[in-house]
């Protein structure tokens, strides 16, 4: 009985009742057992006594047949004692599905945990580590695990893919060694209102760009106007097959990538040169001056680096290009573009700077693609979908607790997915 007089003593009940009140049931009884550390409430529910159960399927009152063994499911613990709900669900006969298990608003199929819980635990499964989760509020790895799981599920079915424009495709390693196992491809969408995780799946193959872009389903595909991805053949090969008009871009981040890359090779074929001169020595403290934008090099650190250019060391003339490289994007338009990466190009290879040679030829072969960025400009940022895989890695790296592939994805989609949640009467957390 609900009485909201000064003069009555609160009730655990009362407190039920207002911030989780299901129609149709009542808090039959509190009782507090065990002690110290052991301490729990166990809640009875029983249903309404003139309120019909609903059928599971179509929640139609229906009326009762019989009642199955009670159960019991985990609640938001209390002041930290854990509180559980316990009921004996009644079976209805609907007209239309027969008999069967009522409707019970609190349960999601066989957990043995409400959907508040589960709610609570996946809210603050995105704070904390899942282990920490479920330390903290005295349940199991796996019930934090299922809450996620419910969660995640709930939020893709229920998530807008309407007006998604820019696509960001990328190739992502997790975990260790370097199996095909160990790769990741992720779809983001890349628009400026809206940058999200809208898929995840396990290796980088064709197959695998293949299923995303087919799980997104013609919805999205039919919308797009960009994709953005790196120069992986099996991608390339995919998006060119795409039908549609969207235009397919090379994300500049990993060009840059791939003339860091080249740079240090030489680097390190000069340094095992000179080995046992000081050259050697100097180019070794280098590496992180080299790899860096040349106009981010300041202080002493910039005179070093113009005296290595002035040596007129493979190395220095290797980031040189790299450097020189970094005018093609302030191009206004392709056409310029497209003569400045012809000069630069045969300049590069006219040198015998062979990794730099190896990035020219790709450039040059990508050519098309690598043009796309300028009838794009303006619409997609460059360093967007490097940002969205940073935050991927810190979520990975926290994944020492994830046992599974599975609980990885998981976990992925609950970070960085921006998926809708279900709504709680009461916010529990
Ligand atoms: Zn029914």
């Amino acid at each position: 009985m609900k009485n909201k007089t000064p003069t009555t003593q609160l009730e655990v009940k009362t407190v039920l009742n207002e911030i989780q009140r299901f129609v149709g049931f009542v808090y039959q009884s509190v009782r507090m057992l065990g002690s110290g550390s052991s301490l729990r409430l166990e809640v009875k529910i029983e249903p309404h006594r003139t309120i019909r159960g609903k059928c599971a399927k179509c929640l139609k009152p229906s009326p009762g047949y019989d009642r199955v063994p009670e159960r019991r499911w985990l609640f938001v613990p209390m002041w930290g004692i854990i509180v559980h709900f316990f009921y004996a669900a009644r079976r209805v006969e609907c007209s239309e599905h027969g008999v069967g298990v009522e409707h019970i608003p609190w349960n999601q199929g066989k957990r043995p945990v409400t959907t508040a819980m589960m709610g609570f635990l996946a809210r603050w499964a995105r704070r904390l580590s899942w282990r920490e989760t479920a330390r903290t509020f005295q349940t199991s790895w796996e019930s934090v695990y299922y809450s996620v799981e419910w969660f995640v599920s709930w939020g893709l079915a229920h998530r807008q893919l309407e007006a998604v424009h820019s696509l960001g495709i990328d190739e992502i390693h997790w975990g260790q060694g370097k199996r095909a196992d160990q790769f990741l491809t992720v779809i983001y969408q890349i628009d400026a209102n809206c940058r999200r995780l809208l898929w995840v799946g396990r290796r980088r193959t064709k197959a695998t760009l293949r299923r995303g872009l087919k799980e997104l389903g013609p919805q999205v595909l039919n919308s797009l106007r960009y994709v953005c991805s790196d120069m992986w053949q099996p991608y390339l090969a995919v998006i060119a097959k795409q039908p549609g008009h969207a235009l397919h871009i090379l994300d500049r981040s990993h060009i840059v990538k791939h003339l860091n890359k080249a740079v240090d090779e030489v680097r390190r074929a000069e340094s095992t040169r000179l080995r046992g001169k000081p050259l050697a020595a100097k180019l070794k403290k280098m590496r992180w001056k080299l790899l860096r934008k040349g106009s981010r090099v300041l202080g002493k650190a910039r005179i070093k680096l113009y005296g290595l250019l002035e040596s007129k060391m493979a190395t220095g003339r290797a980031w040189e290009f790299k450097e020189a490289f970094d005018h093609f994007w302030a191009y206004k338009t392709s056409w310029w573009a497209g003569a400045f990466l012809d000069s630069w190009t045969k300049r590069v290879m006219r040198s015998r700077l062979e990794p730099m040679k190896r990035v020219a030829r790709m450039l040059r072969k990508h050519e098309g693609l690598l043009l796309n960025w300028f009838e794009a400009k303006g619409q997609v940022s460059s360093g967007v979908v490097e940002g969205l895989n940073n935050k991927i890695r810190v979520v990975t790296r926290r994944s020492y607790g994830f046992r599974t592939y599975k609980a990885m994805e998981l976990a992925l989609y609950h970070n960085l997915g921006k998926l809708p949640e279900p709504e709680d009467t009461h916010r529990f957390c």
